[in-house]
Parts: structure tokens; sequence; C-alpha cells
């Protein structure tokens, strides 16, 4: 992965990351917002004659209106969320809609209900209002433009309003609340860009654990399984085999007198031959056996779910591809190898100790070697 795609993806997971905290916050900060907005109306409703009961009833009405919308669209990203595959760029937009819908109606709302003449109103609606765009920097710190967007729109009607009156106590409290917005959008800044950059942070260290691993499981000249990963996989394989009863066989290969191929050729070349017998086997294993690079030019399979004879088969297979392999060296010459293996099958005495499966197909692979190489051995069905 180059590393453009890997920022691109990295840069795509903090983008859900921000929107599904934006999304898991929000049902305190609706449910805080209609309950905060129903207790202005009724102090209003209660206390301040002077003020519209239609214009009350209507604001209550619009804010459980947008209530509703912002749960609608709440259950509407939670089964978007649930196919794993969702637009984050959209759903901010759908989410910055519905908040500028539910804002604007608290905001502009606390200034439609509240008492132009008594100013007790004001210092409630004003408290009201400075509250909502407080508690809008903990739900929607994960987006700052979010943050700015619901802050605005829940003070800065207020804010306004009061700014405009006639006494200079109105003023000032208009211009104190302007001045918070201001200050507490700069700290909001900062808190997100914080937010983002743990996000962040997070995924890199996930990746770069993931690449830690698979680096420490891998063969770096082969790509096949090293002899940490064969032996752990093929443990589990054991285990899941002589519990349920199944036929498993594990075949050892060695490459003939690979000695002299680095003599002769040089370990470079050595190298390539290993890489290219490495392919052999990845091309000509099923799905669920395993494989791996166990020693310097030794390989060994693990089969589930065969008998004796598929295994040589497929050992005699992988034998004949890597006996037709022709190596051609840079000088003009060219040359070609054989592989000796050694085959067992899994017993009952046996038990889950992946050592002795393998030590026995050792010993016919040994066997195949004395036998003069190039060629499949079976460990004999002997109990220990
Ligand atoms: P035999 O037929 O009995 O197996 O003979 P052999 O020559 O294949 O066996 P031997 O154990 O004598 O030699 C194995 C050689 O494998 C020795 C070592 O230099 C070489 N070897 C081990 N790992 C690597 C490697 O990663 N790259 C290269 N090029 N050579 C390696
Ligand atoms: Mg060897
Ligand atoms: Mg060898």
């Amino acid at each position: 992965m180059s590393k453009i795609s890997v920022d691109l993806a990295l840069t795509n997971q903090v983008r859900r990351d921000q929107v599904e905290l934006l999304y898991r916050q929000s049902p305190t900060a609706i449910l805080g917002s209609l309950f905060a907005g129903s207790v202005l109306g009724y102090l209003h409703w209660l206390w301040w004659p002077e003020v519209s009961r239609t214009l009350i009833v209507s604001w209550l009405v619009a804010g459980v209106s947008c209530t509703m919308l912002r749960f609608a669209t709440l259950a509407a990203f939670r089964r978007a969320c649930a196919t794993g595959d969702f637009d984050p760029a959209l759903w901010v937009r759908v989410y910055a809609g519905t908040l500028a819908i539910s804002a604007s109606v608290w905001g502009c709302g606390a200034v439609a209900v509240v008492s132009s003449t008594d100013l007790l109103s004001q210092v409630v609606t004003v408290m009201f209002a400075v509250g909502l765009a407080g508690s809008a920097i903990p739900t929607y710190t994960a987006h700052r433009q979010i943050t700015w967007l619901g802050m605005g729109l829940a003070l800065s009607p207020m804010s306004l309003w009061l700014l405009f009156q006639p006494q200079p106590l109105q003023k000032v409290v208009g211009l104190a609340c302007l001045i918070f917005l201001v200050t507490a959008s700069l700290g909001a800044r900062r808190l997100s860009a914080a937010l983002v950059d743990a996000f962040r942070l997070t995924h890199e260290l996930e990746r770069a654990n993931r690449l830690a691993e698979a680096a420490a499981m891998t063969d770096v000249l082969t790509g096949l399984s090293n002899r940490r990963a064969f032996l752990d996989h093929a443990e589990q394989m054991l285990r899941y085999a002589v519990r349920h009863h199944r036929p498993m066989c594990a075949v050892m290969m060695d490459i003939d007198w690979f000695k002299r191929v680095n003599d002769t050729y040089g370990h470079r070349v050595g190298d390539d031959v290993l890489t290219q017998v490495a392919e052999v086997l990845r091309t000509r294993v099923r799905g669920s056996d395993i494989c791996g690079r166990i020693g310097g030019e030794e390989f060994a399979m693990l089969l589930p779910d065969a008998s004796v004879q598929d295994a040589c088969r497929l050992a005699d297979e992988v034998r004949s591809h890597v006996e037709q392999l022709n190596f051609a060296v840079p000088d003009g010459r060219s040359f070609r190898i054989t592989a000796s293996f050694g085959v067992s099958v899994l017993r009952p005495w046996m038990g889950e100790d992946i050592g002795i499966l393998l030590h026995s197909a050792d010993e016919a692979l040994y066997q195949a070697k004395a036998g003069g190489r190039n060629r499949v051995d079976v460990a004999l069905p002997a109990s220990p």
C-alpha cells in the first residue's frame, strides 16, 4: 500500500470516528435541549402573561418536531452504520442540517418568547441560551465546525437581541455573551484538534501493530509462514483434528544438495531457488492446507482431512513441479534442482503434540534422502 493510499485510508477512518462520536453523543444533547426549552416555556407561561401563549406553544411544538427529526436521523445513521459502509461526509452534512434547524428553533425561539419588558425573563432566557451553547462543546467536539454551528445558532440570536436593547445592562450582557461565544469557540477548536489527533494516533498504532504482527509471522524471503507461525497454526489444526477424529497428514520437504547451489552459483541464486520453490508450494496446496518455511531449505505442509494417498499425491505433484523448474544464471548456464519428501499420518497414539507428527514426517524424509533423494517416502505406522 502506497503512503498516499495509507494516508487517505487513515483520514477516512478518522472522519468515520468523528461522525460516529457525533451521533453517539447526540441523544443526551437532544433530550437536554428539549427539557431546558420546556422548562423555559413553562416558566414564561406561568410568570409572564405578556408573552403570547400561542408563541410559547408553537415554539415548543417546533422544538418537539426538531427532537423527533433528530432522533429519526440518529436511527437512520445507526442503520447505515450496521451495514458497515457509510459516507462520513454525507452524514456530517445530514447532521449539520438537522442541528442547524434544531439550534435555530431553540435559539431564535428563545428571542421570540422572551419578555421584552421584564429583566428576570431575559436573565432566565439568556441562561438557557448560554447553557445550550456551552453544552455544544462536550457534545460536538468531535467536529469543529459542527460545534461552532451549534454554539452560534443557540446563543447569537439572544446575544444580538440584547445588544440592540435600550438599557446599558442589556447591552453589556449581550456583549458578554458574544465574547463568551468567541472564547468558547477558540477553546472548542483546540479540543477538536486534540481529539482528531487522538483518533489518528490510535489508527496509526493499530496499523503499526498489525504490520508488526504480520512481519513476525512471515518469512521475509518467501512470504510463506515462518517456523513460529507454522507451528502455532499447525498446533491449532492438529487439536481440532484429534478432537473431531479427523484424518490429517504432515509433509516435510527438503531441497536436495542445496549447499552445492549456493557454492556453485552464489547465495543470491540460492535465494531465488527458495522463492520459486515456495511459489510452487503456494500454488499446489489447497486453501485449507498450511505450508511454511521452517528451516533454511526445509518446508513443511499440514494437510487436514487428507488420507496418506492424498498427501503422497500432493507431495509427488510438488516434487515433479520442483524438478521441472529451470534456473537460468546470468552467465548463460542453467540448472535444475530436486527435492525429497517425508509424509506422516496422524495416529491416535500421537495425541495433540504437533512435534511428534512432524518428527515422524522428518524420519520419512531422512529415508527419502537415504534412498536416493528426489522421492516421497511415508513414515511407517509404528507406535512409539
Ligand atoms: P541434502 O540433500 O542432504 O539436504 O543436502 P543440502 O546441501 O541441501 O543440505 P545442507 O544442510 O548441507 O545445506 C543446506 C544449505 O542451505 C546450507 C545453507 O547455506 C543453505 N541455506 C540455508 N538458508 C538459506 C537461505 O536463506 N538462502 C540461501 N541462499 N541458502 C540458505
Ligand atoms: Mg536441510
Ligand atoms: Mg537439503
